[in-house]
């Protein structure tokens, strides 16, 4: 599953992280999630639970925000969000995004970001 993979990685940073600030009690952790990350909060609630067993984020409570992609098209100018349709198919192939104006290939500004925002930790001495 995509997102055990993807979680990995964050709890791997995030513990390192909090290691080196001696932080040893979490209680909240903000994941911001991309709209093209194609990411199941669900799955990733699931993933974070599951991993975070028997350590000391265990018990913490993951709050995780969704990012709506924007896009940019070099060709008309057109700047904002995306419209395609949102066929369960798409979150195993990645979805040809167009410009909604013109038709063309646009840069994507925003919405493929896995980031963690904010950690709400205790210290303890
Ligand atoms: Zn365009």
């Amino acid at each position: 599953m995509h997102e055990y993979s993807v979680m990995k990685q964050l709890i791997a940073a995030l513990t390192d992280e909090l290691e080196k600030k001696g932080i040893d009690r979490v209680e909240e952790v903000t994941l911001e999630i991309g709209e093209l990350t194609f990411l199941g909060e669900e799955q990733l609630q699931f993933a974070y639970e599951v991993m975070t067993k028997d350590s000391f984020l265990e018990g913490s409570t993951l709050n995780v925000v969704n990012v709506s992609a924007e896009v940019k098209c070099e060709e008309c100018g057109y700047q904002g969000g995306i419209n395609y349709v949102d066929d369960p198919a798409f979150h195993y192939n990645i979805p040809v995004i167009t410009c909604p104006d013109c038709g063309e290939k646009p840069r994507i500004i925003r919405g493929k970001e896995t980031t963690i925002v904010s950690v709400t930790a205790f210290q303890e001495d």
